[in-house]
């Protein structure tokens, strides 16, 4: 959402709650970002937020979606004030990006330029929990994090949505504040780069909008799948980019997907990215989740004193929900909020009524790493067996049981799954799904284990 949009949100809104309302709730709220659906803004305080969304959240998510925009819910982060840094005056700090400035504020003058968008408080190095999936891309963000030279530059990290790549960025933003806070860090969204530099060009501020830009030593820029096809954009982009790596500062991009897989990504651009470091998240296996649902737990017992939670809840949760690290921190959240109410301990039955709603959809969003997974165990064979090279029928007819069940327990096609099974091309998942119908019919063994990992799987 542009601030042009949010202007008109906040237009709709003042005729309707009136001039009284308007200016004790809305005109204190600072829109952020658009992160996926959630859009995000500053509040003052924690009790704005909520009555805010309390009194008027669904309106302003209809006014937000009368404009074009996705948006599935909003999020209040109270601005942090006492984050600048000691000794330094507000305005030198703002000038140099501090993580209180609003990022979608009315169109601001020479150096405020310089501001990036709100950092989130928590998205620290401390609450990222590290697991194999996303190691790479933890150790990689550190490095930047200590800032002690430019050893790969960008570094381009890549995955889908709510595996942490925003985290990290905030969490590189927030170390470097704290350890070298004479650098000047600017962490914004690709939108936000787009919006300043259109703002730029309609207000001939182009000089001012380079040399800012040019002058930073560290940029990060989220999401720029965004900017792939806004072509004055991207170019402007790409000379920012040049001239920084140029300099020997480091960059640090996200994009949902890897830079191959950006259409419309201009080619120069994609060259130079392979020229640092490419890494990508990958899905949370079991264990990570876990972790993060272990951490999640850890913090809200200390937000939600008194509310007790059962053995085995968290495991049976980890199992459960395996979209992403978004879904599981929200149902982890909810459950507490939901306990401290009916003062309920959180055992296995609650958690299951509690979060029906969210447990359907996660069925139905099985994932093929799941069912690998459960199959590999279940015959006690390596994971990495699954989608590796062997031949051998102990190994051969688990992987066609993982793709058979693949077939039928999710919503993938057969050239999917056959890539998730180390690249194999769709005939070959085809074949491995008929061959297990027919042992099906014809193999009473092979189908007692069919129900027993169907059961199992769908739990
Ligand atoms: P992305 O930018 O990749 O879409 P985010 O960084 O916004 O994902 O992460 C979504 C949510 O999940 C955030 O609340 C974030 O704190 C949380 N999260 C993601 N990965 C982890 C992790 N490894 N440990 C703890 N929390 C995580
Ligand atoms: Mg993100």
């Amino acid at each position: 959402m542009t601030s042009e949009q949010w202007g008109q949100v906040r237009e709709g809104l003042k005729s309707e709650l009136g001039e009284h309302n308007y200016i004790n709730w809305i005109e204190p709220l600072e829109f952020a970002d658009l992160d996926g659906q959630v859009a995000r803004f500053v509040v003052p305080t924690s009790f704005m937020g909520t009555w805010v969304e309390r009194n008027f959240g669904a309106r302003i998510l209809e006014l937000i979606r009368d404009n074009g925009i996705t948006v599935s819910r909003l999020e209040f982060v109270v601005a942090n004030r006492d984050r600048t840094p000691a000794g330094r005056k507000p305005a030198e700090a703002s000038g140099q990006g501090a993580p209180n400035a609003p990022a979608g504020a009315a169109p601001l003058p020479g150096s405020d330029l310089l501001q990036g968008a709100p950092l989130v408080p928590h998205y620290t190095f401390e609450n990222f929990v590290v697991g194999k999936p996303n190691a790479l891309a933890h150790a990689a963000a550190r490095r930047v994090a200590e800032g002690a030279h430019v050893a790969f530059n960008p570094l381009f990290l890549y995955g889908g949505v709510g595996l942490g790549k925003t985290h990290l960025m905030h969490a590189i933003a927030h170390e470097l504040r704290h350890h070298r806070p004479e650098a000047r860090v600017i962490y914004m969204s690709a939108e936000q780069f787009m919006y300043r530099f259109v703002q730029a060009l309609r207000e001939r501020t182009m000089m001012d909008f380079k040399s800012v830009f040019r002058s930073v030593d560290v940029l990060m820029v989220d999401d720029i799948q965004f900017i792939a096809g806004k072509d004055s954009t991207q170019e402007e982009f790409f000379h920012t980019f040049n001239a920084l790596v140029d300099q020997n500062k480091q960059i640090v991009l996200s994009a949902d997907r890897a830079p191959g897989d950006i259409r419309e990504l201009e080619e120069r651009i994609r060259g130079r990215l392979h020229n640092g470091l490419v890494i990508d998240l990958h899905p949370a296996d079991y264990e990570l989740r876990l972790g993060i649902l272990l951490n999640a737990i850890r913090q809200l017992s200390e937000d939600f004193p008194g509310v007790r939670i059962a053995p085995g809840v968290a495991e049976f949760l980890a199992q459960r929900i395996t979209t992403s690290a978004r879904e599981i921190n929200g149902a982890a959240r909810r459950l507490f909020a939901d306990a401290q109410i009916t003062g309920h301990e959180i055992t296995l039955d609650y958690a299951r009524a509690c979060l029906a709603d969210l447990l359907r959809i996660q069925e139905r969003k099985l994932s093929i790493e799941e069912i690998q997974r459960k199959v590999a165990e279940f015959y006690a064979i390596r994971l990495s067996d699954m989608i590796g090279p062997k031949r051998q029928r102990v190994i051969v007819r688990p992987r066609q049981m993982a793709m058979y069940l693949a077939k039928q327990l999710t919503t993938r096609s057969l050239p999917e799954i056959g890539r998730r099974f180390g690249g194999r091309d769709h005939t070959t998942v085809m074949h491995a799904v008929r061959k297990i119908e027919e042992l099906r019919r014809d193999d009473a063994q092979i189908a007692e284990d069919l129900d027993a990992l169907r059961r199992q799987l769908e739990g």
